[in-house]
């Protein structure tokens, strides 16, 4: 096992465990989340697809809102799970969710074979609208 998978070993069980539970009939890519909050705790998350499918959910979204959800807005780290072959990288919308709790959130990126390699938020989304823009223009009034 490499120092990564060592690292973040629960993080990437807990993702891995929660794509079991992916909800896609019409898409049939699975993919699992975990996130770990600054004290530690870590929650799940798999995508949740609907017939109407803009309603659809990532799996990094349903982890970060279930973290949120439990009064955990310090977000230290998210494992991702899927069965590609490169590593999977989250979509536009999670990354600009992610953004919005700091950009040197970590990511653990996986692929299939559960191998993992690490970036943080900043670097998948530079040049972000975020929070800070928010206060700047807050500032001004
Ligand atoms: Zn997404």
């Amino acid at each position: 096992m490499d120092k990564i998978n060592q690292d973040f070993k629960e993080l990437i069980e807990v993702a891995q465990e929660s794509k079991k539970n992916a909800y896609v009939p019409y898409s049939g890519f699975k993919v699992g989340a975990a996130v770990m909050t600054g004290d530690g705790k870590i929650y799940g998350g798999c995508n949740v697809e609907n017939a109407s499918y803009g309603a659809t959910n990532c799996a990094e979204r349903t982890a970060v809102f279930k973290a949120v959800s439990e009064g955990h807005t310090d977000i230290k780290a998210i494992a991702i799970s899927g069965d590609t072959k490169e590593h999977l990288y989250p979509c536009g919308i999670c990354r600009q969710v992610l953004i919005e709790f700091g950009d040197d959130i970590i990511i653990v990126l996986m692929n299939k074979n559960g191998e993992a390699k690490l970036t943080t938020i900043g670097k998948l989304l530079p040049n972000s609208f975020t929070n800070k823009d928010m206060e700047e223009v807050q500032d001004g009034i």
